[in-house]
């Protein structure tokens, strides 16, 4: 696999990187979270190995910027002994799995390993066509008959989310977590609303959802094809 590891201790950053190289990985290193970021979202990484306490910005913070990106990016948190929260606000924030330091190296290649076959992810097209909608993610327009209707980034977030899990529903709390990168402090009615926007750019009749589609209990899920 072609790995980002971001790790800001260099004495772990140097032996995660010959351990990952001796596991017959391509290994690129870096050490803050700014760096992550620009790099993860721009090439062609299988997988990023991410820590948590990092400078610049924050190890969640950088799940959740690089998750709206690259949803086919497979992404393990190091998450320190003790901190039960990070585990769960890591797959909150868009993580596939999390290794608790210290680990062995024999269990890191072997998590890396299950990851891959695990989850295995296309990524997003830039364009969809769905229901007679033709979505264009990347310029971030909804193009219906012949009418030009600009999304917002955070609609095109919302739509990529849903299509990358398009075989199940994404709650309400998931969509926050994960399009507005903040939990609690939002209400869910947040989000209700910005799809009932969005429906209107879409669908053919907003009262008639077939492209974000409601599950009654659980929350939205991607109805166009
Ligand atoms: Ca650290």
């Amino acid at each position: 696999m072609n790995i980002l590891l971001v790790e800001d201790e260099p004495l772990l950053r140097h032996g995660l990187a010959d351990l990952l190289e001796e596991g017959g990985h391509s290994v690129t290193a870096v050490g803050d979270g700014p760096t992550a970021v620009d790099r993860g979202g721009r090439e062609p990484f299988d997988l990023v190995l991410l820590d948590v306490a990092l400078p610049g910005i924050d190890g969640l913070d950088v799940c959740r910027q690089l998750r709206s990106r690259r949803e086919e990016l497979l992404i393990l948190i190091l998450t320190a002994r003790g901190r039960e929260e990070d585990k769960v606000r890591g797959l909150a924030a868009g993580a596939d799995d999390y290794v608790t330091k210290p680990f062995g190296s024999r269990e890191l290649l072997a998590r890396l390993e299950a990851l891959s076959r695990r989850v295995r992810r296309e990524p997003t097209p830039e364009q969809i066509e769905a229901d007679g909608c033709r979505l264009d993610l990347g310029r971030c327009v909804a193009m219906r008959s012949e009418a030009t209707v600009p999304l917002t980034a955070r609609e095109a977030r919302i739509l990529r989310l849903l299509y990358a899990n398009r075989t199940r529903a994404i709650t309400r709390a998931e969509l926050l977590e994960r399009v507005w990168g903040a939990s609690g402090r939002l209400q869910t009615r947040t989000v209700d609303m910005t799809i009932a926007n969005l429906r209107h750019k879409i669908e053919r009749d907003s009262s008639v959802p077939r492209i974000v589609v409601t599950v009654k209990g659980v929350g939205y899920a991607w109805g166009g094809c």
